[in-house]
């Protein structure tokens, strides 16, 4: 999509970190780690927000949780905490639906 920072990613017209990548998905550090390891994990294809899941396109999004643990092997964590912000109100920044895999740092519950 254009003017999309995160679809220009995904295509290489942007510059990335990458943890990941295959065909449907996209895994790369976060500019502004909140971890010691902070991973973006997205689908190639637009998908503006997690409302925008529907039975055409929730395979890549499944995809997405059989990739995520697969990253944290590779990167030896095996404890983690997935965020997906959906929304202004969520704190929803790039409007290209994205997971925050972070690491390496205790999280308090309940998120603030
Ligand atoms: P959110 O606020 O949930 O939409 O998260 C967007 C995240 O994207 C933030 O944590 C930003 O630091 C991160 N971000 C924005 N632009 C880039 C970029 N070019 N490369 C890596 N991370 C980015």
């Amino acid at each position: 999509m254009d003017n999309c920072i995160f679809c220009k990613i995904a295509a290489g017209e942007i510059p990335s970190r990458k943890a990941y990548e295959d065909d449907r998905v996209l895994a790369f550090y976060d500019l502004e780690p909140q971890a010691p390891t902070h991973i973006l994990v997205i689908p190639k294809q637009h998908i503006a927000w997690a409302n925008d899941i529907t039975p055409e396109n929730s395979a890549d999004i499944a995809h997405i949780f059989e990739v995520i643990p697969q990253i944290a092997k590779d990167l030896g964590f095996t404890d983690y905490r997935i965020i997906n912000n959906c929304g202004d109100q969520a704190g929803q920044s790039v409007k290209h639906l994205h997971f925050h895999v972070l690491s390496g740092r205790d999280f308090t519950w309940p998120p603030g």
